[in-house]
């Protein structure tokens, strides 16, 4: 499987628009974070996790020209916020896009975009197939999808394990079940958005301990904040098997 990070920093992005901090103001481009997303593609498939608020420059960026399902973390707004642009691919590829969440995702989705989900729609929204998963492993397009149960600060969200791949953001707090599912994995992807304490995120400290916990191989963090620090000093702080994640990095899995 291939992965390509297509987003890495928290809520606002980096940089936070008006902004004139060390970190929104740094030339290097890995500084530049757009919300969390990544593309994962096997055999001829391609799937993303989450459809953020960049989705449609994200898209363009990588120069994606298919996209066969959405697979969504939670309903928050960065995690969500491009999906009336997945009518694009309606257009491209004639058929309706099939998006995977929990059952409060699959609720806010409803909610936040009523009129996708209206029964008389106005002509050209998009046309999505919403699958409604349970805790129970399910079956997409030749592989398995453990969704993985976690906690944003009260709010449960979810994470998924794919093979020996585990995608996790905002994530606080896990149950031994949840760690049980992904123990094992060879690559973890996780949030850590800074280093202070966060009532609903995993702080670095908090992100390193789990990563430790979990025995992975290698880690990457994701949903960075412009009040972490610069790309190279997070780095500069971290194991060798830990590496934050920088957008448009591509990992083979
Ligand atoms: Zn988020
Ligand atoms: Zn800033
Ligand atoms: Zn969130």
């Amino acid at each position: 499987m291939k992965v390509t990070f297509l987003g890495t920093g928290t809520s606002s992005g980096v940089p936070l628009v008006a902004c004139q901090c060390h970190v929104c103001t740094s030339p290097d481009w890995r500084d530049k974070r757009l919300r969390c997303s990544v593309l994962l593609e096997w055999d001829d498939k391609k799937v993303i996790i989450d459809v953020g608020t960049d989705f449609r420059q994200q898209m363009l960026r990588e120069n994606v020209k298919q996209l066969d399902a959405v697979l969504i973390t939670h309903a928050h707004f960065d995690h969500i916020g491009g999906l009336d642009e997945l009518r694009a691919f309606n257009f491209v590829q004639g058929k309706d896009m099939p998006v995977y969440a929990d059952v409060l995702a699959s609720n806010m989705l409803s909610n936040t975009f009523a009129y996708v989900f209206a029964e008389n729609k106005y002509p050209g929204t998009p046309n999505l197939e919403l699958h409604t998963f349970q805790d129970d492993a399910f079956e997409l397009l030749g592989k398995t999808i453990n969704p993985i149960e976690i906690l944003h600060g009260n709010m449960p969200i979810t994470g998924f394990r794919i093979d020996d791949f585990t995608y996790i953001t905002d994530a606080k707090t896990l149950s031994e079940e949840a760690k049980a599912k992904i123990k094992g994995s060879k690559i973890l992807v996780v949030n850590a958005v800074r280093e202070e304490p966060h009532h609903s995120h995993f702080n670095l400290d908090e992100a390193v301990a789990f990563i430790e916990e979990m025995e992975v191989e290698k880690a990457y963090l994701i949903h960075i904040s412009h009040r972490f620090a610069r790309h190279s000093a997070i780095q500069k702080k971290l194991p060798a098997n830990i590496e934050v994640a920088y957008d448009s990095l591509k990992l083979d899995v």
